[in-house]
């Protein structure tokens, strides 16, 4: 009776230790983690959606008519095809962050990334 700490309570609080540490990890892995598997490329034509996109698997979509293409790679969405005259939609390069947009001004298409990652960006700045 006179031990402060016996091997069992030793025992008890390695395990509570180890399972915080766990749980922690957990809540980390799940709030930081590249989630694309939540995010999608959003592709509109003259303000209609017409397609949409999970950054979590790569692919391409075509809109035949146009010849305008998106392409998802990486987690990441970029128009890999345009028949616009400046192509500034092409060379805007990849978005992959929710919020990110490539628009095509001459195609009337927008590609917007949407995910729920934005309010945790807010948070972490
Ligand atoms: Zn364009």
């Amino acid at each position: 009776m006179s031990k402060i700490l016996s091997k069992k309570d030793a025992v008890f609080l390695c395990v509570s230790a180890l399972f915080s540490a766990l749980l922690c990890f957990f809540v980390y892995s799940s709030l930081f983690s590249p989630d694309a598997a939540k995010k999608t490329a959003v592709i509109s034509r003259s303000g209609k959606i017409v397609h949409e996109m999970k950054l979590s698997e790569d692919g391409t979509f075509l809109i035949e008519d146009l010849g305008f293409e998106v392409t998802v790679r990486d987690g990441c969405a970029f128009v890999s095809r345009s028949p616009c005259k400046g192509r500034y939609c092409v060379n805007s390069g990849r978005i992959s962050r929710p919020g990110a947009a490539v628009i095509c001004v001459p195609c009337e298409i927008t590609v917007t990334v949407r995910g729920e990652e934005s309010a945790i960006d807010g948070v972490a700045g």
